[in-house]
């Protein structure tokens, strides 16, 4: 059946539209969770929404399950194809098909790269606000997916805030609108529903987004500490001071020293830590609120402020902050990012728990972060060559979790679920919330054909968490 699928499947998408050879099957093994490893039989790669509607019919009536794969940047497993043969991937799907300048809305297909969006329209002094650091490759189907945030989610608030409207192929190849260009709409709020549900509704083939004016004026700042707890005070004085800057980002000591060598850009790489804080609007008030800035970071001790005197300056910070996790790749063969979220006074915990993580398992951990958001992403490092260090990672992962929880948190900020945190899920919600949870999702998908195993315990909630095909225990 499976030979006769993948010739049916090129029948509708192309004859370079579908992959089946085991070489070049494996590198849709795993996304940026690199822990657990899965190969679908067959991806497809359509150039149409109208293919993508088309292949899942097809899908459909054959009873087969599917997974949605957009850039495959995701942190959280969330493209492991458990149960599901095939991968729709949507990298062809990458026209920008509307720009409305007057009324600033962008249609764009799912495939888009997020940064093509605000590139199309910079010379009007717009931008797509959501900034994701993957924000070169992920895509705009996989931002939806996730609820992807960013480094000025802080000010400009998550993907959810930007998307008005989706178009959306249910598991049963049904084509549907929801929202669009209009702001307010009567009736639920269906768009919400989708913009994070990890592809288990269906597939996005397209997407009605916000765009938001360029700011007139940006301050921005490297503010150098010599100790994470220091760093850490000062990020809750700024949010308790009543300023909320566009973005309040950490790196530490670990980061800073990965991030010099593989840039060069003059970092202080003996550092325990910085904050890179931007501020952005009229010209006019962003002096006074950078000097309250200034005065926080002081009385906390900083040892530096680097004001960036230009746009060249300013860039250059943001590239360092934005290609940190690529520059992790020079300590370590693997790493784990981890994405948990504590209210922003409880920072400093939350740096210490994970610093004691990092010494009882015996893991080096380093921490680059959306600091305002309270949004943590300790980076684990390790050689998965090693099997016990791959477990202690598991646990010193879970053991972070578990503190975010206990300290009024959330086990994911904008990584999603995926299969990398299902077993987290009953810490935050009980049997009945996560039941209503998976009927809400059979409204959509009632024969779990989209992205099976994902996001909830399997069968009976909240006790079996093991799911075929994964490698990794969690
Ligand atoms: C270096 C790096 C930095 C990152 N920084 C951030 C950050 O700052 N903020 C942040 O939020 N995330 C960040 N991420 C995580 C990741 O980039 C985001 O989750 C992103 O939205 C994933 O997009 P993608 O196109 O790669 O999706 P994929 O990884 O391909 O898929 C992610 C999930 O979305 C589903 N999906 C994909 N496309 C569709 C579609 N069209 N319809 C339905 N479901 C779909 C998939 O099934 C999967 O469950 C980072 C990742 C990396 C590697």
């Amino acid at each position: 059946m499976r030979d006769g699928l993948a010739a049916r499947l090129r029948g509708l998408a192309g004859s370079d539209a579908v992959i089946d050879h085991p070489d070049a099957l494996a590198v849709y093994e795993c996304d940026g969770y690199t822990l657990e490893r899965a190969t679908p039989d067959i991806v497809v790669l359509p150039r149409t929404p109208e293919q993508v509607a088309a292949v899942v019919r097809l899908l459909w009536s054959e009873k087969v399950p599917f997974v949605p794969r957009g850039a495959g940047t995701g942190l959280s497993g969330g493209t492991l194809p458990l149960e599901a043969p095939v991968m729709i991937c949507t990298s062809r799907l990458n026209r920008i098909e509307a720009i409305d300048r007057t009324n600033r809305r962008v249609v764009a297909q799912a495939g888009v790269v997020n940064q093509w969006v605000s590139n199309a329209v910079r010379a009007d002094g717009l931008l797509y606000a959501p900034d994701p650091s993957s924000q070169p490759a992920c895509t705009i189907g996989g931002n939806v997916a996730e609820n992807s945030g960013g480094p000025h989610t802080l000010k400009y608030g998550v993907t959810t805030n930007h998307v008005l409207g989706v178009e959306l192929v249910l598991p049963d190849g049904e084509v549907v609108a929801l929202g669009g260009p209009v702001e307010e709409r009567p009736g639920y709020d269906l768009v919400g529903l989708v913009v994070g549900c990890e592809g288990t509704f269906g597939i996005v083939t397209r997407a009605t987004l916000r765009l938001t004016r360029i700011p007139e004026a940006h301050r921005t700042v490297l503010a150098v500490f010599d100790s994470v707890d220091a760093a850490s005070e000062a990020v809750s004085g700024i949010i308790a001071g009543g300023i909320i800057p566009a973005a309040l980002e950490m790196m530490d000591g670990l980061i800073l020293g990965a991030v010099e060598a593989a840039y060069h850009v003059g970092l202080p790489t003996d550092a325990g830590a910085v904050l890179l804080v931007e501020l952005d609007g009229l010209a006019i008030g962003l002096d006074p609120q950078m000097e309250r800035i200034d005065a926080v970071c002081r009385a906390h001790g900083v040892r530096e402020l680097r004001v960036a005197r230009d746009e060249a300056e300013r860039a250059a910070l943001w590239k360092c902050r934005k290609r940190a996790f690529g520059a992790v790749g020079r300590l370590a063969p693997s790493y784990c990012t981890q994405d948990g979220v504590v209210p922003r006074t409880r920072v400093p915990d939350i740096l210490r728990t994970i610093a004691a993580a990092g010494e009882r398992h015996r893991l080096r951990i380093g921490n680059v972060f959306h600091a305002g958001d309270g949004n943590i992403h300790p980076i684990l490092l390790f050689d998965e060559r090693d099997p016990d260090e791959v477990k202690r990672v598991l646990a010193a992962g879970r053991e972070i979790l578990e503190a975010c929880v206990a300290l009024g948190g959330s086990v994911t900020g904008e990584h999603g679920i995926g299969v990398e945190k299902i077993a987290q899920m009953p810490l935050l919600f009980a049997p009945d919330d996560l039941l209503a949870m998976v009927r809400l999702r059979a409204v959509f998908d009632p024969e779990q054909r989209a992205n099976p195993h994902k996001i909830f315990p399997d069968a009976k909630v909240c006790v079996e968490t093991r799911a075929p095909r994964r490698r990794a225990a969690v």
